[in-house]
């Protein structure tokens, strides 16, 4: 039995999506690709707000984080730390032979406009790294506050993660001056995993041309060579570029803003259920995800065993994420999600803990 997906990525993907990619397969080097990969390319700029270079790898999320440290830090980086994600993104820069430091906060609370400010103006630093939505920890952090910040120090690369957040609200890339703005297709985008999209604005790609070390899979320049020609360094994950055509259509049919307001009314309504059953959100509410709510489990539920009745309901929960797995859970509204998915959540969970009904 398919369990429906709650859970923050993998999500549940439209049976729209899935025929996508069941297209016959095609050449690369043909022209039908360059076409494909031309008009998807095109699509993703209007939902970036970008006019600058967007990338497609065929890899996770991860495969360009990395490749965008081994690209763009020089000097030193900066990486931002509040949750898993992050956390893992400090350890990738070091493992990458670079030289960083991580600045932490408490899972739970965001990155903040005055560290980084304090960070940077050390000097000692050429590029950043930060995550947008902690999806650990279900925290939004104020990215047009730090951008703003940002744009004091011109000469640091700013790299964003966007995995769980792209196309969910308005992340206007070249207004908050973004160097490489990354994301992994298998979340906010509601497509298989396998396909990351990432931008790379003028300043990046000359601070690429001359670094050392950028190796060959996710050099920034042979994707830019590649690009003039609408195409890709290596072999695509053809059948994921024809589900991003899909879905891209599929977000412009149902229009951006009423894409963005379905998701700010899908975390409006977690956020009511949750705290109405007396559970406390796990970040400071202003700071809440608007594609998941992290919860802590206030109410001591033996989450464990809702998580394994729920499978068996055919419900796929998430009770918490690395340090503070049993302690929180996560329930996604990120993607192609409705209220009346979300209900089906919530009936199942009541019928099994009547005392949240
Ligand atoms: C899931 C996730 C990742 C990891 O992505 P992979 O696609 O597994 O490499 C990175 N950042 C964020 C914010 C995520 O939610």
């Amino acid at each position: 039995m398919h369990k429906k997906l709650f859970i923050p990525g993998p999500v549940e993907i439209h049976p729209d999506i899935l025929a996508a990619m069941a297209t016959p397969m095609i050449g690369h080097r043909m022209k039908e690709y360059a076409e494909l990969h031309g008009r998807v390319t095109s699509g993703l700029k209007k939902v970036l707000f970008t006019e600058g270079r967007v990338f497609l790898a065929t890899s996770s999320a991860f495969g360009v984080m990395e490749g965008a440290v081994r690209n763009l830090v020089g000097k030193r980086c900066v990486n931002f730390c509040n949750g898993a994600f992050s956390d893992k993104w400090h350890d990738v820069t070091l493992r990458c032979g670079k030289q960083a430091d991580a600045v932490r906060f408490d899972w739970g609370r965001p990155v903040t406009p005055e560290a980084v400010e304090q960070a940077l103006a050390t000097g000692k630093y050429d590029s950043m790294t930060m995550i947008h939505n902690e999806t650990s920890t279900g925290v939004m952090s104020p990215l047009a506050e730090i951008a703003q910040v940002m744009k004091k120090f011109p000469e640091v690369m700013f790299i964003v993660d966007t995995v769980s957040s792209m196309s969910a609200l308005k992340v206007p890339v070249d207004e908050l001056g973004i160097d490489s703005c990354i994301f992994g297709v298998q979340k906010a985008f509601a497509l298989p995993p396998g396909l990351a999209v990432f931008t790379a604005s003028e300043k990046a790609l000359q601070r690429a041309a001359g670094m050392e070390g950028r190796g060959y899979y996710f050099d920034f320049m042979e994707f830019a060579t590649n690009d003039t020609k609408n195409n890709t360094p290596s072999t695509p994950c053809i059948s994921l570029v024809y589900a991003m055509d899909r879905q891209l259509e599929r977000i412009f049919a149902e229009g951006l803003e009423a894409r963005w307001a379905r998701h700010a009314d899908l975390a409006d309504y977690i956020r009511g259920w949750v705290t109405s059953r007396g559970f406390e959100l796990f970040p400071e509410p202003e700071y809440c995800s608007q594609t998941l709510t992290c919860s802590r489990n206030s109410r001591n539920i033996d989450l464990a065993s809702l998580k394994k009745k729920l499978a068996e309901a055919g419900f796929a929960f998430d009770d918490g994420y690395g340090k503070i797995k049993g302690q929180t859970f996560r329930i996604a509204h990120m993607g192609d999600m409705t209220r009346a998915d979300l209900d089906e959540l919530l009936n199942a969970i009541t019928t099994i803990v009547p005392e949240l009904a």
